[in-house]
């Protein structure tokens, strides 16, 4: 007889997983996460001035995997940082094996594991906010991370050396879109570190510096046939004299003229914004001619393409503190460096990191989002910065 309750719990458990957001109404109650606002087949319910919420169908949305143990009735939430246990009716709950007290125990309604909302969101370190007039919970979730990748250029087998071999450039977006990844654009992560958008599980940034001629003849054509979207840092000073970099120094028509920008740009696809207008490297200047630099490109890229690029890459990846005191006072939507890393919310709009070597082949090889990139595993194919 136990043996049989337990797998009709087991069997009640598993019908719980297929979360659908229906239109339902949530019983008068709205949950906010970011701006956005979650439908849950099984409403929420207001317990003891407690709101509970649907366990499985909350915590997918913060990229946690769950367990269900039909014996002990505990249900186990995990992801790189926390790991949540809660027992049903019992007000006992575990966070990291720390004991922490709930005001209202689980119980499962309709076959969904309740669980108070605030005790969820506030275990993952986010800010949760009752509004008893509006009956809306408002939960700010910044607690994300963001593969950007960078790019420069891409030679085609026994072309050129150094940038990334053609081949290996397919196989990556091939990779990426396989695996389900979604490319967002610097607006995105604008909205996202502004906590006005929650960015899929799978996304990332695809990005390319310099606005090497390579980057549309070769890279762009691959990004359309696969409808993935890319970010192109450019320095306009190099287009407009066709100037080589120090690094490449003798290779004639080495960037992307205006024209082809726009080709892009009226894609869809293609993003194009600021890596200052002659790629300097900005820590050796002073806070005005660094403000040059940026606002330059800003103005010349309006001009040229119609829109002012809130976005900037760093040359060279290097900054200071004037760097970031001119993004605050410009109104600089986001930056990116070259520090090699997965980009995380807590670096702040200006400092987020970027993947310079492309480990692409080892992405998402779990399921959960924040312990994807262990950087220090890869067998790297090192780009020449
Ligand atoms: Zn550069």
């Amino acid at each position: 007889m136990i043996i049989r309750n337990c797998i009709i719990v087991l069997i009640l458990f598993f019908l719980t997983i297929s979360f659908s957001e229906v239109s339902e109404a949530n019983n008068g109650i709205s949950i906010i996460l970011n701006d956005q606002k979650l439908i849950f087949d099984q409403p929420p319910v207001i317990e003891d001035g407690t709101v509970l919420v649907p366990m499985r169908a909350l915590l997918e949305k913060f990229n946690m995997a769950i367990e269900y143990d039909s014996n002990s009735e505990t249900v186990t939430a995990k992801n790189k940082n926390t790991t949540i246990i809660v027992t049903i009716n019992s007000k006992i709950a575990l966070i990291n094996n720390n004991t922490k007290k709930l005001r209202v125990a689980p119980r499962i309604i309709n076959s969904r594991t309740m669980v108070p909302i605030r005790f969820i969101s506030e275990a993952l370190g986010d800010e949760v906010v009752w509004h008893e007039d509006i009956k809306t919970v408002n939960i700010t979730n910044k607690d994300y991370a963001l593969p950007i990748f960078i790019y420069h250029w891409v030679v085609k087998e026994g072309e050129g050396k150094g940038g990334t071999p053609l081949s290996k450039f397919r196989e990556q977006l091939d990779y990426l879109q396989s695996s389900g990844f979604e490319t967002v654009t610097p607006d995105d992560v604008y909205d996202w570190l502004s906590g006005k958008k929650i960015l899929g599980p799978r996304s990332c940034m695809i990005t390319f510096d310099d606005g090497n001629l390579s980057v549309y003849t070769l890279a762009f054509q691959e990004v359309k046939k696969r409808k993935m979207k890319m970010t192109l840092y450019i320095n306009p000073s190099w287009m407009d004299n066709q100037m080589t970099d120090v690094f490449r120094q003798g290779q004639e028509g080495y960037h992307f003229n205006w024209e082809q920008a726009r080709e892009m740009v009226d894609s869809g696809l293609v993003n194009i914004q600021n890596h200052t207008y002659s790629h300097q490297q900005l820590d050796l200047l002073s806070k005005e001619e660094q403000k040059i630099e940026i606002v330059k490109a800003q103005e010349r890229i309006k001009e040229m393409l119609g829109y002012t690029p809130y976005h900037l890459a760093y040359p060279y990846g290097s900054y200071n503190q004037d760097t970031l005191e001119l993004c605050r006072e410009l109104g600089v939507h986001t930056a990116v460096t070259v520090k090699n890393s997965i980009a995380e919310s807590k670096q702040g709009p200006w400092e987020l990191k970027r993947i310079s070597y492309i480990p692409v082949d080892k992405i998402f090889r779990s399921t959960e989002k924040k312990i994807n990139f262990q950087i220090e595993e890869y067998t790297c194919l090192k780009e020449n910065l």
